[in-house]
């Protein structure tokens, strides 16, 4: 898409430093690092959210983030890491593009996990709420 960031990062129109590139994806250092080796993996074609995305997308991104993650662990050698990404705007998303962040993580470096970005359960069981699904 002619205005997305991301489509330009692809076409080299805006510069990157590259983690790992393959047919299907991209992988480069953010430019706003949230810790050492904070980087994003996108798929080569535009997309915005996991909703709107092709199974073939969804694969190729996913096989591109386990090799970013192995070239980050080749070069930083982090003990851990936090892997996810904002899914659409009220989520926090702010490019449209679908991009997953892949954030290493160190023993002590004081970051939280997955639960400390909601913690708002409401009043609706979980019993009654699977109901909802079957
Ligand atoms: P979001 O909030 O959409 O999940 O994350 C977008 C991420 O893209 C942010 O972490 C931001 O720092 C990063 N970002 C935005 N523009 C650029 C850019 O031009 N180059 C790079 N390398 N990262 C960018
Ligand atoms: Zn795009």
């Amino acid at each position: 898409m002619e205005s997305c960031i991301f489509c330009k990062i692809i076409k080299k129109d805006i510069p990157h430093f590259s983690v790992y590139e393959d047919e299907y994806c991209l992988a480069f250092l953010d430019i706003y690092p949230r810790v050492k080796g904070h980087t994003v993996v996108i798929p080569k074609i535009h997309v915005e959210t996991i909703e709107g995305a092709d199974a073939q997308t969804i694969t190729t991104l996913f096989s591109g983030v386990q090799s970013a993650v192995q070239k980050v662990t080749e070069v930083l050698q982090p003990d851990a890491y936090s892997i996810g990404w904002n899914n659409g705007e009220e989520a926090g998303q702010a490019v449209p593009h679908i991009h997953v962040h892949i954030l290493p993580r160190w023993k002590g470096d004081g970051g939280g996990n997955m639960h400390t970005i909601i913690n708002k359960p409401g009043s609706t069981s979980v019993k009654e709420l699977a109901s909802l699904f079957t």
